[in-house]
């Protein structure tokens, strides 16, 4: 995971570490590599600065340059910028008590992996002890309605769907319904996507955050795509004021620069990583361990 960064970052770090002693020079001149390579990673522009600016004003104070050991004091700075970066720890989806329904709305471009997000969430909540209910909102594509079916029957959580309406709102609300019902205690709405952001998804969104009500909004990114995945994240918080983010494929060779750059410029936490095809393959989001693994 993170390969390009990690190995960006640590051929950046190796050309100080060792050194002993180091100039301001030689600091810099490390620092500036550190730099490249978060740019490499598809890092945000805008982060990378204000990253290298809090980075450098501490590594070339005089505090560390006379310090033993300036090489391993840097990269402890690093890792402390990366983690305040990501951070804090927040992964909690405010579930409400058992006694009532907590609705947790998925969105996200084609793609994405929601869908499959969607039943890794389910199969988390069912191994916690809640009862879960998939609603198929995504009334584009008859597929997704199947697929949803197919993630229910293996993880033996109810599906909701309703082929014959066409409208997301009124198939929410009557899965609300149902939920009540069931005595389900979480409901997990996987709503429509879309290739490219557009006003009409918004809409559809937009229409179903103010009239069901959703606890939680949670964007699902595609962590391969980079910056293309921070942009996304920007749009959907303007439209629906996320409260967290989901990012999948991080298993891949995902350069990496997305999960630093999504909580920066959007505001909105990182609570899980999906790391694999499989519906076991979801963890939460910790800041320092991913700091961690980039860091190698
Ligand atoms: P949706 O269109 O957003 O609902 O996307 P899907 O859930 O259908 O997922 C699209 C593809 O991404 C599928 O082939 C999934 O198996 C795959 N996928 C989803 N999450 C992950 C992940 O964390 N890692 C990997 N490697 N593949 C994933």
């Amino acid at each position: 995971m993170f390969e390009g960064l990690q190995d960006g970052l640590g051929s950046a770090l190796k050309t100080l570490r060792g050194k002993g002693k180091l100039s301001e020079s030689n600091m810099r001149d490390g620092l500036k590599l550190v730099e490249k390579s978060l740019l490499e990673a598809d890092v945000s522009f805008e982060v990378v600065r204000t990253f290298m600016s809090r980075v450098t004003e501490q590594a070339v104070g005089e505090k560390v340059l006379k310090s033993l050991n300036p090489d391993e004091q840097v990269v402890g700075i690093v890792h402390q910028a990366l983690i305040d970066l990501m951070g804090p720890v927040d992964h909690s989806l405010h579930l409400k008590g058992k006694d009532e329904v907590t609705v947790l709305m998925m969105c996200g471009l084609q793609g994405s992996g929601k869908t499959t997000t969607c039943g890794k969430l389910g199969r988390m909540l069912k191994e916690s002890g809640r009862k879960p209910l998939l609603v198929a909102a995504d009334l584009q594509r008859p597929a997704a309605i199947d697929q949803l079916h197919v993630l229910g029957e293996q993880l033996g959580i109810d599906v909701y769907s309703d082929r014959t309406n066409k409208d997301p709102v009124k198939v929410c609300n009557a899965a609300l319904k149902e939920a009540k019902k069931l005595g389900v205690d979480v409901v997990i709405l996987d709503t429509a996507g879309r290739l490219h952001v557009d006003d009409e998804l918004m809409g559809q969104l937009t229409n179903i955050d103010r009239q069901c009500g959703p606890d939680q909004a949670l964007l699902v990114v595609d962590g391969m795509t980079g910056q293309d995945a921070v942009n996304s994240a920007k749009a959907f918080n303007q439209a629906l004021e996320l409260d967290g983010v989901v990012m999948t494929k991080l298993d891949g060779d995902a350069r990496g620069g997305a999960a630093l750059s999504v909580k920066q410029v959007t505001g909105v936490p990182i609570k899980f990583i999906g790391t694999g095809e499989h519906l076991d393959a979801l963890e939460e989001f910790h800041p320092d361990r991913m700091a961690g693994r980039i860091l190698g």
